[in-house]
Formats: structure tokens, C-alpha cells, sequence
């Protein structure tokens, strides 16, 4: 999967999005994250990416000609990069970019968004390109989120400062979804919210000592008796 991301401060991504699980996911190319400055989008001689807002009010919007400028730049980046790609790929005999999208799947992470599920994070993983778009002050021009946008996701009813955040935490939550991200001993299979556990959340762990300050773990767990074992965390699921 390709994840673009435009943002006022792509550093911000550096540190979660290149240790642990994305940072291998990476390394062996099955996620290929790119970070992007709207600001080197922006022209004239301030680079002013924010204007004050129309009717009056408090704070800056970020501009519709400085954004839609980026999004265009960088779907036009990303569709040079599949084709190089592709090619390759054809002269290697492996197959074409057929089945490649020539558009991203445009997201605008915001407040205003539908929440973000472990359902939508599922379907979300089965794109092969994401754009993700990250507001700051008091947020992005309508019309880029009307003519350029295809769904608005938040992460929850409360306001940050920035979508940088969201953004990771959409990557993190995706990137667990994706084909060969989670080694062996991990699985995104049986977690809170899967199919799996019927969308509920997930039953207890335990690990050694088998008595911890008084606190014993539940026998069961320790008979051996994987029936029992399972119909225990089936009464345990919440
Ligand atoms: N004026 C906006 C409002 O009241 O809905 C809030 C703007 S917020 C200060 C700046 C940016 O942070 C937004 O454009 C969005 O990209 C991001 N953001 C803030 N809270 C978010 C949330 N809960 N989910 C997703 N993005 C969020």
C-alpha cells in the first residue's frame, strides 16, 4: 500500500511512523509511506498557506488553491511513481499495473468526520493508495473538502490541534490490517473489535508468576483444557 500525507509538519511523523512494526513494514515495502509539506505547494513571497475567514471569526483556513495544489502535486508524484513501478515490474516479467489504482482514496482526518471503527479500518486496508489530509488552525477551506475529498474521518469527539496525530493513529490502525505487516506472533485476527470476537472487546491476559501479590490468575487458564479455556474468554468478551 502507498499512504501519502500532506501536512504543515511532516517531522511530526518522524519517530511512530519509522520505529517498530511500520518502520519493518517499510523496510520490506509493504507500506510505503511518503510525507509531504503543503507548504511547499504555497507561492508568492510569504508562502502564506492560511487566510483569515470569511464572515469573521476567530483563527486562519488553510487555503483551497495552496491545498488543492498539493493534492494535485502529489497524486500527480504518486501516479509517476506506480508507473515507474509497474514498468519494472512488466520488465521483470512479474505482471503490469493493472490492477493498481490511478487515483489515492482521499481522506481529510477532522472533527467533523465520521468516527473512525475497526469495521472502516478494515476496509480502509484493502486499498492499495491513501491520501491523507492533515488541517491545522481552524481548518481547510469547504470547497477542497467538497471537490477534492472523498470521506472525512475523525478519531473521536474532541479537537487537537492538528490532523497529524489522527493520521498516525489511521496509518498504525490500517497498517495491522495489511497482508504480512504483523509477524507470526502477532495477529490482527483475534483482537477487540474483530470479527472474530464478534466486534466485542477482547477477554483478559496473563503471563507469569502464576500468583502476583495475592492475585491469582483464573485456574482455567491454567488446566490445559482448551474447550474450557475458550468458552471462559467467550463469557469474559464485553
Ligand atoms: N475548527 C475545527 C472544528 O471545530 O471542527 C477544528 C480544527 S482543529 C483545531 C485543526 C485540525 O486538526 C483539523 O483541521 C483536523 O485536521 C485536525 N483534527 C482535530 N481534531 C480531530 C479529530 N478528532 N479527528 C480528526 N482530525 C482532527
Amino acid at each position: 500500500m502507498r499512504i501519502d500525507i500532506l501536512t504543515l509538519f511532516p517531522e511530526m511523523f518522524v519517530g511512530p511512523m519509522t520505529e517498530s512494526i511500520l518502520k519493518r513494514a517499510a523496510e520490506e515495502r509493504i507500506i510505503e509511506i511518503h510525507t509531504h509539506n503543503i507548504r511547499d505547494f504555497a507561492t508568492g513571497k510569504h508562502r502564506q498557506v492560511d487566510d483569515t475567514p470569511y464572515g469573521g471569526g476567530a483563527g486562519m483556513v488553510m487555503k483551497a488553491d495552496i491545498v488543492v495544489g498539493a493534492i494535485e502535486g502529489v497524486i500527480e508524484q504518486g501516479q509517476k511513481g506506480k508507473r515507474e513501478k509497474g514498468h519494472n515490474e512488466t520488465n521483470q516479467s512479474i505482471r503490469g499495473n493493472d490492477s493498481i489504482s490511478q487515483l489515492p482514496h482521499r481522506i481529510y482526518l477532522s472533527p467533523r468526520g465520521k468516527r473512525l471503527t475497526q469495521i472502516k479500518v478494515e476496509k480502509l486496508a484493502k486499498h492499495d493508495w491513501l491520501l491523507l489530509l492533515c488541517g491545522h488552525y481552524e481548518g481547510i477551506d469547504q470547497r477542497v473538502i467538497d471537490g477534492w475529498i472523498d470521506e472525512e474521518i475523525s478519531i473521536g469527539d474532541y479537537v487537537l490541534t492538528g490532523g497529524e496525530l489522527p493520521a498516525m493513529v489511521l496509518v498504525d490502525a490500517v497498517a495491522r490490517h495489511i497482508p504480512g505487516v504483523l509477524g507470526k506472533e502477532e495477529s490482527a485476527g483475534e483482537e477487540s473489535f474483530s470479527k472474530a470476537l464478534k466486534r466485542k472487546r477482547e477477554y483478559p491476559h496473563y503471563t507469569r508468576p502464576e500468583e502476583f501479590r495475592g492475585m491469582r490468575v483464573p485456574d482455567v487458564l491454567l488446566s490445559g483444557h482448551h474447550k474450557k479455556i475458550g468458552e471462559w474468554r467467550a463469557t469474559k468478551l464485553s
